[in-house]
């Protein structure tokens, strides 16, 4: 029910859990977070509170510059923590908030060309349509606009490819998603309290966009892949 990324050149585990921490009050039954260290996509994941979370992170730490981060309200499959998200397939990690609609269609399809889901999620789908089409020889940018083309539903999507360890792409049909933009890093959040540690100036996504982000800057593009420009905001959230 909330997510969060952090793209820069400080570590950020830390900081992506004390951001999911200021989006607790939206609920949620499980949690989880992702970086990319040393070239490598690694995760932790919990079921119930953020306590459970840091618990294993203080055991086993995550190192990395640039992390996506999950708090979890279960709509297809149980709260575990095999479906906890950030979900990994094939060098592609997502968290999502939403409902992916044509899941089952599109699970079915996947399977018949020998995908193995290893969760009961919806979003398990988004992760194996990304690593398909990049793996059939799509950009990373055009597996995203690819895989946005082929989902129904309400969405907010922050996606990490192994292979690029400088950029997280999102996406927003539904549920709310900012940008926020730093010093030399960059942000992504569900809503503008989540960011307000790390800057007040926030950049929303509309419906339908989704978004390239490097530590500079941040690309936004349409549904149909045209580059839109949205307006930078000062946000009055208190940090
Ligand atoms: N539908 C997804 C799931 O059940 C995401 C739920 C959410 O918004 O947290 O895993």
């Amino acid at each position: 029910c909330g997510i969060v990324g952090i793209v820069g050149s400080q570590p950020v585990s830390e900081r992506l859990v004390d951001a999911l921490k200021r989006l607790e009050y939206r609920g949620y039954d499980s949690a989880g977070v992702a970086t990319i260290d040393g070239g490598r996509l690694k995760r932790r994941r919990a079921e119930g509170k953020l306590f459970n979370l840091e618990a294993k992170l203080n055991e086993e730490p995550l190192a990395g510059s640039i992390g996506i981060a999950h708090t979890r309200w279960a709509t297809h499959g149980a709260p575990t923590e095999r479906n906890a998200h950030p979900h990994f397939t094939d060098g592609v990690a997502v968290v999502h908030n939403g409902i992916i609609e044509n899941f089952a269609e599109l699970k079915d399809e996947l399977a018949a060309s020998g995908a193995e889901f290893r969760t009961d999620t919806d979003t398990e789908v988004v992760a194996h349509l990304l690593a398909k089409y990049h793996r059939d020889g799509m950009g990373r940018r055009e597996a995203m606009h690819a895989m946005l083309k082929r989902v129904t539903g309400a969405y907010a999507l922050a996606v990490l490819f192994e292979d690029d360890p400088s950029t997280i792409m999102a996406a927003r049909n539904g549920p709310p998603l900012a940008i926020g933009h730093g010093d030399g890093e960059m942000f992504l959040g569900s809503d503008a309290i989540a960011l307000a540690p790390f800057t007040n100036e926030i950049t929303y996504l509309i419906d339908g966009d989704w978004a390239v982000i490097g530590k500079s800057g941040a690309h936004i593009f349409d549904i149909d892949g045209n580059a839109v420009s949205r307006p930078r905001q000062i946000s009055m959230a208190a940090a």
